[in-house]
């Protein structure tokens, strides 16, 4: 069962983990993109922990809301409105349902997937954040609760994997064969939620 104290802590150690990363992120974004991914994180991340810790929460489906909202909000770039529609989604697909149980957690997941595709129109494979998404998807679907943390692997894989990959969706895709043998930043920075994210439900 995931809490609303759980999705707090979870997009505390989310911060913590960008604020850390936040050059890597952005030397990522130099390659293939603007150098802007770090920042743009590191300032989102960082205005949810802020308001985070001077509000109260009901329910989980409100402390998703709140960092959609914010994401939204504050974060500029194509990052901000695609994880917060993934946010927000999820937030949707668990309002009411407190504790949220594995099997809503799970159809919030995948809502938040189906966001970010629809938002971005984009597809598994095009060497965006999709691509750690939905694999991820893929074994909460395939799993029966949240003790085995499987899915942390799958994510750390499907993010090396996003190097071999020609981008076709995002400002990448402008480096066209270029973009292969990099790292997709996008699916760096969903690799350090799901990574936050194994560290609060173990
Ligand atoms: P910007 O590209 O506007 O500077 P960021 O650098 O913050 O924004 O974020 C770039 C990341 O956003 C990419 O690495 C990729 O994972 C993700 N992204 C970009 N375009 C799309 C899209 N159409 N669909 C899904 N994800 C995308
Ligand atoms: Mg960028
Ligand atoms: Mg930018």
């Amino acid at each position: 069962e995931f809490r609303v104290e759980d999705a707090i802590h979870w997009f505390t150690v989310v911060n913590d983990k960008i604020q850390e990363n936040k050059e890597n992120l952005t030397t990522l974004d130099q390659v293939i993109g603007d150098s802007d991914h770090g920042i743009n994180m590191a300032r989102g991340f960082q205005e949810v922990v802020n308001k985070l810790s001077t509000q109260e929460y009901e329910e989980v489906a409100d402390v998703l809301n709140h960092v959609a909202m914010t994401l939204i909000s504050k974060v500029g770039g194509a990052s901000g409105p695609l994880f917060g529609t993934a946010f927000l989604k999820f937030s949707q697909a668990v309002k009411g349902i407190n504790p949220v149980d594995y099997d809503s957690f799970t159809k919030g997941l995948e809502e938040a997937l189906q966001g970010v595709k629809q938002r971005g129109k984009a597809k598994l494979g095009e060497k965006t954040m999709i691509d750690v998404w939905s694999p991820v998807v893929d074994v909460f679907q395939s799993e029966k609760g949240f003790e085995d943390n499987l899915f942390i692997e799958v994510a750390r894989e499907a993010m090396e994997n996003t190097k071999h990959i020609m981008a076709t969706k995002g400002r990448a895709a402008y480096f066209k064969e270029k973009s292969i043998g990099h790292i997709d930043p996008g699916s760096a920075s969903t690799y350090m939620i799901f990574e936050a994210l194994a560290e609060v439900i173990k």
